[in-house]
């Protein structure tokens, strides 16, 4: 068989990086073409070979009318990013966000709006106007991951988004989830916050493992926020981070860092747990944090080594301003952008590959 040059790149890099990751929120209906192209003409001349997607609510879902986003996306819609992803082997993981990120500012999420039962902290209210910090420590809502009835609902959600989406994975998110085991809910109060957090992830695991899916999940939960200095939103203070040790190790940990190369995905990787680093915004961090996967990979045992999986691009903005800042239609903010750092993180990558 003739091999061209082109396979043997692809080699290297699966050999060095094998998750090529990009992050974003999921397009409109009225972006899908244009991001169809952003995927044909950017993500797979770069080799990136995985899409994590976030939808959410914007979703026609069939299984819950009532969650759904009314100009959500079609079953057409999807179709089209499917399709394209297909036939450029990007492996494409739907997210929907589970426990933490119910809500935004003073704006409440689809699924406490029709639930208002699953409000882990009923009696937390809405500011007119939002601010941070406030009085409430409201950042997000979360739902109560004892409520009898939520996982029914949450997971007919999941199955239906990963059906349309023919995943075999699917990012619960489950970040910054300040609100858990608050002394308002019946069911939670008292209870140890690791083992609650620890307890909804292998709860989510156990119920994607029975259609032969994977869990990913942002890993700052699992961070002790405090004795690193890392913080309080990339790491946990409150107390969470033990749930480290009490997971399945087979959930894929998307360890995200913006403002400095934090070397814990050594971490992740010495309890057993596959990681992924994500930057946003830095491309000096970005470019550090790829050369960093390399180096762990090459310096680790074979236990260790293939724990480094890869790296992820996270955008914050929906597609829509994403797309309008990559194609110059609106100037990119700064030299910190998104577009810039997804650019510098998949030259070093494929610099990398080249130097091997
Ligand atoms: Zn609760």
């Amino acid at each position: 068989m003739f091999v061209t040059s082109s396979d043997l790149h692809a080699e290297r890099l699966d050999k060095i990086m094998p998750v090529r990751g990009f992050c974003i929120g999921a397009p409109s209906s009225e972006d899908i073409d244009r991001f169809v192209k952003f995927i044909n003409e950017e993500l797979a001349p770069r080799n990136v070979n995985t899409l994590i997607l976030r939808v959410d609510y914007n979703y026609r879902y069939k299984s819950h009318p009532e969650l759904a986003d009314p100009a959500g996306l079609t079953k057409e819609d999807v179709k089209k990013l499917v399709k394209a992803c297909k036939e450029n082997k990007i492996r494409i993981i739907p997210q929907v966000n589970l426990l933490g990120h119910q809500s935004w500012a003073s704006k409440q999420g689809n699924l406490l709006k029709v639930y208002p039962e699953f409000d882990e902290t009923p009696l937390v209210k809405f500011p007119e106007k939002y601010e941070w910090p406030n009085p409430d420590g409201l950042y997000c809502k979360s739902y109560c991951p004892l409520h009898p009835d939520v996982h029914k609902i949450v997971f007919e959600i999941v199955d239906e988004i990963c059906d349309v989406f023919k995943a075999d994975a699917f990012h619960a998110g489950m970040d910054e989830v300040f609100y858990i085991g608050e002394k308002q809910c019946p069911r939670c109060s008292g209870k140890d916050k690791a083992e609650l957090f620890a307890g909804e992830v292998g709860t989510i695991r156990d119920h994607l493992a029975l259609n032969g899916r994977k869990l990913w999940i942002w890993g700052d939960r699992l961070i002790d926020g405090k004795t690193t200095g890392i913080g309080e939103w990339e790491g946990s203070y409150n107390n969470t981070y033990r749930a480290i040790d009490m997971i399945p190790k087979d959930v894929m940990i998307c360890d995200w860092h913006y403002e400095r190369p934090d070397q814990t995905p050594v971490y992740f990787a010495m309890k057993g747990l596959d990681v992924v680093t994500c930057p946003w915004r830095n491309p000096s961090n970005a470019v550090l944090q790829a050369q960093d996967i390399v180096k762990f990979r090459n310096y680790s045992t074979k236990e260790m080594k293939d724990h480094f999986a890869g790296m992820v691009q996270t955008v914050w903005s929906g597609a829509g301003q994403f797309l309008d800042e990559y194609y110059g239609k609106t100037p990119e903010p700064d030299a910190k952008s998104p577009v810039s750092c997804f650019k510098a993180l998949y030259n070093e990558i494929d610099k990398l590959a080249g130097s091997e």
